[in-house]
Formats: C-alpha cells, structure tokens, sequence
C-alpha cells in the first residue's frame, strides 16, 4: 500500500500506530544529528523526524523542496505541539524512507505568501495549484457545482449535453471558429451559450434542463473576463417570469446554505431597471450599502416625498449646475468631519480620465444642523438644507455633487457611490446580497449602425402588454436623434438579471414562442428573411411544431464561486485560466500549427497584417 493515511489525517489517538504517508516535501529542516521535514499534501501537513541514523542516508540523498517522498513510521506526540496545524499534536518517527521522485527547485515557494509574481504562477501553474490557498477555491468551486446539482435534481431538471460544435449563436460577442477538415471552407461555431438548444429541448418536451458548461466568447478581455468560462445554464417549459425567479432564488439560497452556511431567509430584493438605473447609477445596483443617488435634474426623478427635485437647484444662477445635462447627488453618511486635504482628493478622484468629471460640489451637513458647502454663494441655508432632506442626508453626513453630460455623470456618480462605500468599509466580504433586476428595455439603440440591437439576446419575449407594440410598429428610424421616441424604444423585456454584492451573477429571460414574433424580432435586428433562413431556420421551423411557452437563466459559474470565495478574481478558481491577452502561457497557446495540418483543412495562411 502506497499509504495509510493522508498527511491531514493522524492525530493524537492515533499514537503509536504504525503508518506510511505520501507526498510533497515542503519544508526541511535540520537541528543537530536529526532532521524535520513537513510533508504535504491536498489534506494537509504532517510533521516527520528523521532520527540520527536515518540522518547518515539522507546526507547521501538529501531532500529538496517538493520531493515526492514516501515515509512509513510510528506516530508519536509531539513535545513542542503546533497549535496552527490540524496534526500538530502529532509527529511521524521515520522508521524507513523512499524517494519516489526528485523535483527541481520551484520557480516560486509553495506556500500562502508565495514570492511568486502573476506570469511565473500561470507559466507553472500546476505548481501553484499545490498552494492551499488556490486549492481551497477549486474545493469551493466544486462545493459549488455540487449544491447546484443536488437542488437542480431534487427539482427533476435533467442535466443534458449539447454541442460544442455549432453554427452562432448570439450573445453579443464574436464567435471563436473551427475549421472544418470534412467540409473545406467551412467553419463551425463554438457556442456563446447553449441557448438555442435549450430552446430545442423545450420543444422537445424536456422541460426543466440544465448543464454546467463551457461557452465560448471572443470578446476583449477587460481585466476579470476569461475566453472560455462556465454557466449554470438552465432552461423550464410551461413558466412564466414569476416561477423563474422563484425557482432560482432557491437555487442561490441553497448554494448559499450548502456551501457559506448561510441562511438567506428573506426573499430577494426587486428592482426595475430604471429604477436602479436612477437611484444606484447603474443596472447591477450594490445593495449591501444606501447612498442613493438623487438625479437634481430630472423631472422623473421624484424622491422620497415624491417633490420635483429640480425645483431644488434651479434658479440660484449657478451655471455649472444650469448648465449640465445631469447633476446627481449622494450623501455619504458621517463624513461632514473631512479635511479639507480629503475634499481636495476627492475631487480630483472624479477628475480623474476614468471618472471624466470636472469637479465635486460638496455640502457638510453638519451636526448642530448648519450646513457648510463650496456653493454657499449660490444656495440659502434653507435651500441647502432641502437638498440635504431630499439626499436623506443627516447632521453629519457629506452630500457629493457631480454635474456634466447624462451618461458620463450617471457612470461617475455611480463609480461614486461605490468608491465611498469601499472607503467607508461598507461592502463587506462576508455579507451577501441579492436583488432581482427586472424589466430591462428589449432593445437598444446602436447609434453608429443606426439599428436596434437585443439587450439581452434575439429570443428574449417583450412583457406580454408590450407585444402588440412590436407586431404593430416597424422598426426604422429616420432620425437617429429621435430613437428614444421610437416605440421600441418603451419595450421592455420579459427579462431578468440576478446581482450579488454588484455583480451579475445571472441573466435570463421569458422566450418568444412563436415564429411570426421571432421573425419580427429577427426583422427589427436587421436580419431579412434570407439571413433568419439562414442563420436561425432550425428554430423558425422548431416553433411551427409545437412550442411551449419556456424561458430560462444562466449563471456565471466562475464569478459565483469567486464572490463566494472573497475574491475579486475569477481567474482564481479556474484551474488552467488564460491571461488578459487570452494566452495560455504554460501551454504557449494560441500557436500556429503544422503545415500538414494546414493542407488537410485546404486553407492556405495569408495574414491581413
Ligand atoms: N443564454 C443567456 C446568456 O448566456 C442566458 C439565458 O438567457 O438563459 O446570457
């Protein structure tokens, strides 16, 4: 037997047994004629001590880090216990000793605070997958895919397989390609998503499925997106919106049980997307935390009593606000006390090219009830203050102003918002909300195509009240200035994302059944008969046999697992991730390939650039 027992695993009762461990050697240590050795594996860490004797071979064979040792002995206490470690009470009398292997010296040390920088752990990554703290991520990860699957099969979903090898399908971004060697010239698709199939296997009649697979998007890699990534990716027949997000807040809730021990008890939170839109800055609102944004410039934007808040900024003759599309309001709660050192920093925080504003309005509230603000020239104490009640500010809070063009001030406003909540220690690591978003428009508008294109994806169904509006008008636009009076424009999904701690962890939506509707779609997307034909003929021709009503959800699997596990990164609990340039540095991939392979797909290399 190549061992007895794992090196996480003997203890104090365990004493004077006879035993053999396998595994890695951490660390040695000599002290005299004896010599200590940590030996570890996925369990854990046991202490060996190589006596006297046994000393005089390892002179001969002396051991390096990550040797793969194999070491039978007797288990005896340990006089200098180590409280750290789960068999610090324990050590191993090494009676006899087998080197099974020899290791190189690492590149980096296997250990929490490893010295290793970011390329050399990816470049030998099956090294840093020694290290505790990477495998404890890819434990969480299938802690995660367990407790999903166990809720998923106690809720009869079937777990099916479809292709990796597909025509498009779209969701957003560009599609990796195949060559096809059997039929020259053409390509295959890898999927975005399973999405059209799930489709088919509601047709079919299977209807709760769900796999836990691998899609494909060629997209930019902004700093967390990964090339290839997993979804929990879910489809049912005969529901309607409401049955979705009641069956899938119970899958999160149950992962959350089975794998933080948390009972999520309350039900989550809803939105409509505008509202988030106007109170967070941004559709996947962080909740853990308040500090609502008030836009001051809108009439839409009425507010806790409900009172038009333009009235609050108009006519004090104060240009920049008069002067702005937008101006929005936060107040940060306790932070009448800054300097003015930290008002000066925060200004030229939202100054920054990232952020794109031209400066903070600031207003102390402070806490004998004044107020202290850099537009004291402009606004009477009494109007300060009625800014202040419609903020929700309290003696003591600071209330931030950003004013500029619409979409850039909501994006600051929103970046805003959540630097505060970090610098103020409010979005903690261990406290998990969830919030449904719903309501999402269909379309939007590209304006440089001048066309409509799917927020969410082509079969995505408008709420049930807004179908006729589709069917009844056509989709073009004369003037591109004027798309927000367009109809479609007011169409909203039958969509819905989940958001964890601000992130998207979820998305999905109600699908259209019926070809007449799908082809409508496909129609204000820009696609003639031909190209639909083309491209999505498989489904028209699925919805003339008997459809049913369906929808469905997926889940990013690795960004779950990642905010699960504290981290910001996905990369973390992905056991072989590609980096930022979407290179897989150990394998060296992308790479070019044989010309006798070349030959066999009949494609000749002639590179654009
Ligand atoms: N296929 C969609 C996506 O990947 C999810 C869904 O609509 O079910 O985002």
């Amino acid at each position: 037997m190549f061992r007895t027992h794992t090196c996480g695993e003997l203890r104090a009762s365990h004493q004077s047994q006879s035993v053999t461990l396998a595994g890695w050697v951490q660390t040695v240590r000599k002290f005299g004629s004896i010599t200590f050795v940590d030996l570890r594996d996925r369990y854990g860490i046991t202490q060996l001590l190589f006596n006297e004797s046994l000393n005089t071979e390892l002179e001969k064979t002396p051991l390096g880090r990550e040797f793969v040792l194999q070491v039978a002995g007797e288990v005896a206490e340990r006089s200098n216990k180590n409280l750290q470690l789960p068999t610090g009470d324990i050590e191993i009398l090494v009676q006899s000793f087998t080197i099974l292997n020899a290791s190189a010296t690492p590149p980096f040390t296997i250990q929490d605070d490893t010295d290793g920088g970011d390329d050399l752990r990816m470049k030998y990554r099956y090294l840093d997958l020694r290290r505790t703290a990477v495998r404890k991520n890819l434990e969480l990860r299938y802690a995660v895919n367990r407790a999903a699957r166990n809720y998923l099969h106690q809720q009869e979903f079937l777990d099916i397989e479809t292709p990796f090898l597909i025509k498009s399908t779209p969701e957003g971004a560009r599609d990796f390609v195949v060559p096809s060697r059997m039929n020259p010239g053409q390509f295959y698709a890898l999927p975005q998503s399973p999405q059209t199939f799930k489709q088919l296997l509601m047709v079919s009649g299977y209807d709760r499925y769900y796999q836990i697979v691998k899609c494909f998007r060629d997209e930019d890699l902004r700093a967390d997106r990964q090339p290839e990534f997993t979804q929990i990716d879910c489809e049912m027949a005969f529901v309607e919106q409401e049955d979705i997000l009641q069956m899938f807040e119970g899958l999160i809730k149950s992962i959350f049980k089975e794998v933080k021990g948390i009972e999520y008890t309350e039900s989550v939170q809803r939105m409509t997307w505008e509202e988030a839109m106007w109170t967070y800055g941004n559709d996947k609102p962080d909740i853990r935390f308040g500090m609502q944004l008030l836009n001051l410039k809108k009439p839409e934007s009425v507010y806790r009593d409900r009172t038009d808040a333009r009235a609050l900024i108009d006519g004090a003759d104060f240009k920049v606000f008069d002067e702005a599309e937008s101006v929005i309001a936060l107040a940060v709660p306790g932070a009448a006390e800054y300097t003015r050192k930290q008002t000066d920093e925060l200004t030229d925080w939202v100054k920054r090219p990232q952020i794109g504003m031209k400066g903070l309005v600031f207003i102390k509230c402070l806490a004998d009830g004044t107020f202290k603000s850099s537009v004291d020239k402009f606004y009477s104490e009494e109007r300060l203050k009625s800014i202040a009640s419609a903020c929700g500010a309290q003696p003591g809070d600071l209330i931030l102003i950003v004013a500029g063009p619409e979409e850039r001030t909501r994006k600051a406003a929103s970046e805003l918002r959540l630097e505060m909540g970090e610098r103020l220690g409010l979005r903690k690591k261990d406290e998990f909300k969830l919030l449904w978003v719903l309501d999402f428009p269909l379309f939007e508008y590209d304006e440089d195509g001048n066309r409509w294109v799917a927020r969410h994806h082509p079969f995505t169904a408008p709420k049930p009240l807004q179908i006729a509006t589709m069917i009844e008008n056509e989709p073009s636009i004369t003037d591109a200035s004027k798309y927000l009076d367009h109809p479609y424009a007011q169409i909203k999904a039958n969509a819905y994302d989940m958001v964890l701690n601000g992130n998207e962890i979820g998305g999905g939506s109600i699908r259209i059944y019926q070809r007449e509707l799908q082809e409508k779609m496909f129609a204000a997307l820009g696609m003639d008969k031909e190209e639909q034909q083309h491209k999505f003929g498989f489904l028209l021709g699925a919805f003339e046999y008997g459809a049913p009503p369906h929808g469905g959800i997926a889940f990013g699997f690795d960004r779950l697992c990642s905010i699960l596990g504290g981290s910001e990164s996905i990369r973390d609990f992905i056991a072989f991730p590609k980096n930022n340039a979407g290179r897989d540095v150990m394998l060296d991939a992308p790479a070019t390939i044989d010309d006798k392979q070349f030959d066999e797909l009949q494609i000749r290399l002639d590179l654009k650039s």
